[in-house]
């Protein structure tokens, strides 16, 4: 064993939990949290569990008490504040059930501010269980390490995010049927941005013709293949932040 081991461990596990923490204040976990610290983690008293509660930022807590229901932690030092997270915020057309998880998860990797689940005339889903979605969100940010959380909003019609569109947020129009370089529109616009993602099925001429007038619009095209909303909504992402987001400045 090394004379000054790295703490706390890498491998410490890692949970969203309410807050505000604060050092010395006692949390008390219970149902799937304390399922999981205990029997899959296996933690034991004085291990290093990290804490984070999308306020303060992160902290490195010992487990005070592992009963069978019932985990305390102890938070001890905060180890890093609130990330601040670039203003990016996808909106995509909700899709079927494990292609908008596979959504939810990776935007939350790549480090999404907001996501706002869109319907659309073509959108085969409806409906997105906001439990389910929040714990996905919540289990990748943990996976990937984010301090904070991204806004998850409820689904809401096409007209009514047009309707509400404001200030100097550019609207990245995802079109397969041609824009700018997405890259080239990424680079040129820096600032606040949402992106905009069909379902399955495309967006119809109304709605491309709804989109392409409001002033903030920008059509972008993401190359020459058609890509499944999934597969878009990911590559964009990846796309802006390293043009426009936080991957310009290194790890
Ligand atoms: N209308 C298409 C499929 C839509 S793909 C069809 O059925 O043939 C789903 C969404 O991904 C699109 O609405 C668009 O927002 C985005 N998309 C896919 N490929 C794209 C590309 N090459 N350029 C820009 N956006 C693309």
């Amino acid at each position: 064993m090394p004379a000054t081991p790295a703490w706390p461990p890498r491998s410490a596990p890692r949970l969203f939990v309410p807050g505000p923490l604060a050092g010395g204040c006692a949390v008390t976990l219970g149902g799937p949290q304390a399922h999981y610290l205990g029997k899959v983690m296996r933690v034991g008293i004085g291990d290093a569990v990290v804490l984070c509660d999308d306020l303060t930022g992160e902290w490195t807590a010992r487990v005070a008490q592992a009963g069978k229901r019932d985990v305390v932690l102890v938070p001890e030092t905060r180890t890093r504040p609130r990330e601040d997270v670039p203003d990016f915020m996808l909106c995509a057309a909700l899709l079927r059930k494990p292609h908008f998880d596979m959504v939810l998860e990776k935007a939350t990797e790549l480090g999404v501010r907001r996501i706002q689940p869109l319907l659309t005339r073509r959108c085969v889903a409806d409906r997105l269980n906001p439990e389910r979605a929040r714990a996905i969100v919540t289990e990748a940010a943990e996976q990937c390490a984010r301090t904070a959380l991204p806004e998850l909003a409820g689904p809401v019609k096409l007209d009514a995010l047009l309707r509400g569109w404001s200030g100097d947020r550019a609207l990245f129009f995802a079109d397969e049927t041609g824009g700018e370089p997405a890259a080239a529109a990424f680079t040129a616009h820096c600032g606040p941005a949402g992106v905009l993602i069909g379902p399955e099925g495309g967006f119809d001429d109304a709605e491309r013709a709804a989109v392409r007038a409001l002033p903030q619009a920008r059509a972008i095209s993401l190359g020459p293949r058609i890509l499944r909303g999934e597969t878009a909504a990911i590559a964009v992402t990846a796309l802006w932040m390293a043009c426009a987001g936080d991957w310009r400045s290194g790890g």
